[in-house]
């Protein structure tokens, strides 16, 4: 009797033991996600122009993986993030676009509530987007539509909470104190630590108001670009450094909500400059080129908050044991213009676009310091997650898990194309819609509504100045990119139907409708 009771505590404690173990086993992610973060502006990237130094951003390079060929697979806010949560394209997460009429139906199968029926704790801070309250988080504290940049109220769990000081670094107070204080230490989590920066009209962090003050930024070559030789898209959207950008993104006009203390940092940071600017009377290209350095300096000051609170939550993991068992992954919505094109914004098929940065630690799995040319897209994120947490992928997601890429051994079977496809026409900054294939080489774009195709070879034309759809020498590439295209949209389930025309709000919507 007395052996069998200490067989089945044994039993007993063997069960635990594995039990602790299998729990234990399951990676913690902090996902670290930006709005608008172009690649070119992380230092880890090594952008030929060398705008910035993002050191607690590349430390995931470092300790991590790289990726070179991420995409997205609708280039706007809102709808990159329902395909992150849903792990399906735009025409059936049914968040196709920015107008304001789009909710994101909260009651659909997500990535977070997946987690969350696995054991997972599962919170959301700082940007969301959606116009729906967040589901499949035990615990959520979120901006109201795009947020603001000083000062903001945002909704704890629902509830109106007001904050003061710079939503960049709020949003890393939050983020560390639910890590600190608020989850079960004894349960896997994961944390989407979202960032409202450095989103238009980036406005700077008081711990940045005076970076890159006295360097003059290099300029893109193509900052004049004409638009010659591609179609009428690029020659009549509104998204120009010379036309588009208003007082308030050059910050000749303040914010109306800082605080007299905060007001007087901005009035040291700007306001000399602000009187040569008016003195000077520049026009022309002369214009172009201040405005080009006042936005790219803001721009760069928003990411030096955003890299400061990476380096906050990385702190964290180190200094509490947690950074050997989480996954840390860092990206943003899309990709970005820095001045490209003469370009701000984003929407396009086009590379500054589509691309968007992702770097990986994963510790013991990820190759530290290694990179992927693998194409991985947004609508992959999900799929990744549920598949380091060991949950079954549902059939119905579209992306594909990125673990076997973080371990080094991508399947031979990989995506070598994928299809894109932006809907907000008639809209902000006049894009018109569109859909295309991206492969590793070449860029095919129907801009369906005008009834126009672009091809891009960007091996020959990595800038993408020149269409090449009705070159002779390209007629295969283009019968092949067409069946790929066709290939696509059947097994994607892309109705032949568009969604139908937006009205955009000129009313309370229109912060959200912008972008
Ligand atoms: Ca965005």
């Amino acid at each position: 009797m007395r052996t069998m009771l200490r067989l089945l505590t044994l039993l007993w404690l063997v069960t635990l033991a594995v039990a602790a173990q299998a729990a234990d086993s399951r990676p913690n992610i902090v996902f670290i996600f930006s709005d608008d973060h172009a690649f070119q502006a992380i230092s880890a990237y090594n952008h030929p122009l060398k705008l910035n130094q993002t050191p607690h951003i590349d430390r995931l390079a470092k300790e991590g993986m790289r990726f070179d060929n991420c995409c997205v697979t609708n280039s706007i806010c809102g709808p990159s993030r329902a395909v992150i949560l849903t792990g399906k394209y735009s025409h059936l997460n049914g968040f196709p676009d920015n107008s304001g009429r789009a909710r994101f139906d909260g009651s659909q199968q997500t990535m977070p509530k997946l987690l969350q029926a696995a054991g997972y704790q599962t919170a959301i801070v700082g940007k969301w987007h959606l116009n729906s309250d967040p589901t499949g988080f035990d615990y959520w504290h979120i901006l109201p539509g795009q947020g603001a940049y000083y000062n903001p109220p945002m909704f704890e769990n629902g509830n109106r909470v007001m904050h003061q000081g710079y939503t960049t670094d709020i949003i890393g107070d939050i983020s560390l104190d639910w890590l600190k204080h608020k989850r079960d230490p004894n349960k896997p989590f994961l944390l989407m630590c979202q960032h409202k920066a450095p989103h238009r009209e980036w406005e700077p962090g008081p711990a940045h108001l005076n970076d890159f003050k006295d360097r003059v930024m290099p300029e893109p070559d193509t900052l004049f670009d004409d638009y010659a030789n591609r179609g009428t898209a690029a020659k009549t959207q509104d998204m120009t450094i010379e036309k588009t950008m208003t007082p308030r993104d050059l910050k000749l006009v303040f914010p109306q909500n800082l605080t007299p203390e905060q007001k007087k940092l901005w009035d040291e940071a700007y306001g000399a400059e602000n009187e040569a600017f008016a003195k000077a009377n520049l026009q022309g290209k002369e214009l172009v080129r201040w405005k080009y350095q006042r936005y790219i300096k803001d721009y760069l000051r928003c990411i030096q908050s955003v890299d400061d609170n990476v380096g906050r939550v990385l702190k964290y993991l180190d200094d509490n044991g947690l950074a050997e068992n989480t996954i840390v992954m860092y990206s943003s919505d899309q990709g970005f213009y820095l001045g490209e094109h003469g370009w701000f914004d984003k929407r396009w098929i086009y590379e500054e676009s589509v691309r968007t940065p992702l770097l990986v630690r994963w510790p013991g799995k990820t190759k530290a310091g290694s990179t992927s040319q693998d194409l991985a897209l947004n609508l992959d994120f999900g799929e990744t997650f549920l598949d380091a947490a060991g949950v079954k992928i549902p059939s119905d997601m579209q992306g594909r898990s990125l673990v076997p890429v973080l371990k080094g051994a991508t399947p031979s079977d990989w995506r070598k194309s994928f299809y894109y496809h932006y809907y907000e026409y008639p809209g902000p900054h006049s894009v018109h819609r569109h859909y295309g294939v991206r492969d590793q080489r070449y860029t095919l774009a129907y801009f369906y509504r005008i009834d126009e195709w672009e091809l891009y070879d960007r091996e020959q034309d990595p800038k993408q100045l020149k269409n090449v759809y009705n070159d002779p020498a390209y007629a295969d590439v283009v019968k092949q990119l067409k069946a790929e295209l066709a290939r696509l949209r059947a097994e994607l389930k892309v109705p032949e139907d568009d969604v139908p025309e937006q009205r955009p709000n000129p009313g309370k919507n229109k912060a959200k409708a912008k972008s």
